[in-house]
This record gives C-alpha cells, sequence and structure tokens, in this order.
C-alpha cells in the first residue's frame, strides 16, 4: 500500500448523508416503532395483479425487453393518460417505461438540463430532485411554500422565472405537504413556462390519490402544455405495490428524445413480468384504481383526529399518503429530527422531519406521517402517542 490517498467519490453526491428514509425506516426496525414514516402502503396490495404477475413469472418473457417497454405496458399507459386525463398520448411515440419514478426523475434531468441551465424547484420537495438536479449541473432556484395552508407565492415565483430557466420542476399531489395545485396556480405556472419558454417536469406519482372532492389536473393539460411537459408516473403508487419500481414518462417526441438518450444509459429497461402484471393492471382495475383514495381518504381522517386528539397541530393535506404535523404543543426537547428520533427511541412510533425535504434553512417544528398504514397500525401508533404524551413522556413542553 502507498502512501498516496485514495481517490474519492463524487464530491457533490459523497456530500448527501444516508436517505431519511431508510434512515428512519432502520431506525423504526430497531426500535420495534410502528413505521409512520417511510411512504410504503401496507394491506392495500391487489391480489389480482400480484397473482398475474406470479403467473407471468412462470411463463415469461424474462429477457430485456424494448428500452422503450414493452408494447403492451406503453399502451396501457398511454390509455391511461387519455382514459383519466383526456391527453392524446400515442404509445408508441409519447411513452417510455422506467424502472419507477425516480429513475424517470434522474433521466428527465440529466437528459434535459444543460450545465448552468437554471431550474425552478419548489419547497418543501421530494429528496432525490436537487441532488440529481445540482448533479446534472443544473442551478436550483428555490421558492419556498409556508404551512400550514402551503400556498404558492407568486412575486417569489416570478422571480425565480429568468431567461436561463430551463424547467420548473412540479410535483402535484405534493409530497410532503399533501399540496394539490389548483387550476390558478397551474394557470400562472403555465403562463410563466410560456413567457420564458421554459419546460417543466411533472411528478404525478399520487395523480390517483386526491381527497375531499378535489381534482388533480396535470399541468400537461392547459392549452400550450403538452408540448412544455413531461409526466411522471408510477405503478408503485397506483397499485400500493411501491417495491416494484415501474413508472413510466410520458412527453411529445421532441421532449421525449433527450430523456430517452438518459434511461438507455441508466437503466435501459425494466422486468418484463412487472410490465406486464401493470399493463394488466392499468387495464383490468379501474375500480382499484379509482376506489383507492376513498379508502386513503378514511385512512387520513383517522390519523389527523387522533393526532389531535394526542396534541399535535395537524396540517390539513389534500393528496398523497401525507400529513404533516406541528409538535412543538407536545414537546419542546430540540428539532424535527430530534423529536423524530426521540418517537421513535421513546414512544416506539416513526415519523420523518419535515426538514429532510428541504435544500437549507428547514423549518423544524414539523413532522410527516404516512396514513397508507392499516387501521390497526394507526391504531397502535396513536395508543402510543397517546401513552406516551399523556403521561408526559415528551419532557418539557
Ligand atoms: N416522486 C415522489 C413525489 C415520491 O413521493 C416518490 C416516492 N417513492 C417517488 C417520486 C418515487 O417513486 P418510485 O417508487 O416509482 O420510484
Ligand atoms: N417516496 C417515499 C417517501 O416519501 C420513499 C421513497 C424512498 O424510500 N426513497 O416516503
Amino acid at each position: 500500500m502507498g502512501t498516496t490517498p485514495l481517490k474519492t467519490g463524487n464530491a457533490l453526491l459523497s456530500s448527501f448523508g444516508t436517505t431519511i428514509f431508510e434512515t428512519m425506516s432502520r431506525l423504526a426496525a430497531q426500535h420495534g416503532a410502528v413505521n409512520l414514516g417511510q411512504g410504503f402502503p401496507e394491506g392495500l396490495e391487489p391480489p389480482d395483479v400480484i397473482e398475474r404477475l406470479a403467473e407471468t413469472a412462470r411463463t415469461g418473457p424474462h429477457q430485456y425487453p424494448s428500452m422503450m417497454g414493452t408494447p403492451a405496458l406503453r399502451e396501457a399507459v398511454a390509455r391511461h393518460e387519455r382514459t383519466y386525463w383526456g391527453l392524446p398520448v400515442e404509445a408508441s411515440s409519447h411513452v417510455m417505461v422506467t424502472s419507477g419514478a425516480t429513475e424517470a426523475l434522474a433521466a428527465c434531468f440529466l437528459g434535459l438540463v444543460e450545465p448552468g441551465d437554471e431550474v425552478v424547484v419548489i419547497e418543501p420537495l421530494y429528496d432525490s430532485y436537487l441532488p440529481i438536479i445540482r448533479r446534472a449541473g443544473g442551478i436550483p432556484r428555490i421558492v419556498r411554500l409556508s404551512p400550514p395552508h402551503w400556498t404558492l407565492p407568486r412575486a417569489e415565483m416570478e422571480a425565480a422565472f429568468g431567461p436561463k430557466t430551463k424547467l420548473l420542476m412540479l410535483n402535484s399531489p405534493t409530497n410532503p405537504a399533501g399540496k394539490v395545485y389548483g387550476p390558478d396556480d397551474l394557470a400562472f405556472l403555465a403562463a410563466m413556462l410560456e413567457r420564458w419558454d421554459a419546460l417543466a417536469v411533472c411528478d404525478e406519482v399520487y395523480e390517483h390519490l386526491v381527497y375531499d372532492g378535489q381534482r388533480h389536473i396535470p399541468l400537461m393539460t392547459l392549452p400550450g402544455m403538452a408540448e412544455r411537459c413531461v409526466k411522471i408516473g408510477s405503478a408503485g403508487k397506483i397499485f400500493s405495490l411501491t417495491g416494484w419500481k415501474v413508472g413510466w414518462v410520458v412527453a411529445a417526441p421532441a421532449l421525449l428524445h433527450p430523456v430517452i438518450k438518459a434511461h438507455q444509459y441508466l437503466t435501459f429497461t425494466t422486468p418484463p413480468a412487472l410490465q406486464d402484471a401493470v399493463a394488466w393492471g392499468l387495464d383490468t382495475q379501474r375500480a382499484y384504481i379509482e376506489g383507492l383514495a376513498g379508502v386513503l381518504e378514511k385512512r387520513r381522517d383517522r390519523l389527523a383526529e387522533g393526532l389531535k386528539a394526542v396534541g399535535f397541530e395537524v396540517m390539513p393535506t389534500a393528496g398523497s399518503y401525507f400529513l404533516s404535523a406541528d409538535f412543538r404543543p407536545l414537546w419542546a426537547g430540540g428539532d424535527d429530527q430530534a423529536f423524530c428520533r426521540h418517537l421513535t427511541e421513546q414512544a416506539k412510533v416513526t415519523a420523518i422531519p419535515v426538514s429532510a425535504f428541504y435544500g437549507a434553512d428547514p423549518p423544524g417544528h414539523l413532522a410527516r406521517f404516512c396514513f397508507a398504514k392499516t387501521d390497526a397500525a394507526i391504531d397502535m401508533a396513536l395508543e402510543r402517542l397517546g401513552r406516551f404524551f399523556g403521561g408526559r413522556g415528551g419532557g418539557p413542553r
């Protein structure tokens, strides 16, 4: 062994810790905590879709499918987009299958962003956006939404756009805030894209998980937006099978092409048996797809009411798997990272610190809880929290 120090990894990526989801799920397992942290559903997996996978696993195919996705899944995604959102999507020219939405996001940033391009992002944001935007050489221009209503600050948005803007990263419904962008905000954002000749990456993985009679509206459906938007979907969220990691990108051919170039060197393709089961599910499980929001809305209300009874201040949430709660009425022992650790270790309930969804200077008083869990898990978590805080287990207030 020489004395020269070993060369190390990429400085930007090496500067990040392990993702908060992995960290908190590990901690939950270590302490036997009810895991309301990482966003995966429980007790909602559709048995028929799983059975279809079992059949295809026996019969195949099992070799590399086209890098664009299997014809059956591309057709099923195109039908899905036409049926639910009225988008004139053609399977052979507008759809590419990816290994989950996470890969789709990375392919979009790597394929569309030139070093020095500015990317407008909205905080709080999903944790994979900033690292990959920066790794692609993009310069994030961050606009912040504030709790409890997470209203879009238009003047700040206008100030964030400019001649160097390449992309807007828009997530709706949002993780973690559960905000669903309405027609006025979307029209405003569409006008910004046109004014600055910018594109949008639209992370719509929670497109079917919208509550209280609200409606999801893809930005892509607004006039002039079909040529500017890349729309990302996830079978993991549609079928409550997050480990399957099957996603897709829908875009006009000219926009899809650079994304294809990134995808072909990232994962190239996605397991064909999974693609087959997802295609079959999209075509046959409409009742499941359309019924899921009703089931989750009840779970949201169950958890929200219970957390309020314990003493949390619960923020409204109109979509996604998540609600955020202000824990300051119960605890004054530190920030949200300290709180979520304390809660896992002492109360045996896990949540995610909302500061993980910010680039810098995050608020430190909110915890994100996932309500896509069984009633039994929600009730057990609430009982533990009630006992813990009722017994002043939270320490000083
Ligand atoms: N975007 C958002 C907003 C998410 O919450 C998630 C959660 N997993 C993803 C993307 C990634 O989806 P997938 O599991 O399909 O990669
Ligand atoms: N999207 C999930 C969440 O927000 C987690 C995905 C992951 O673990 N990377 O909890």
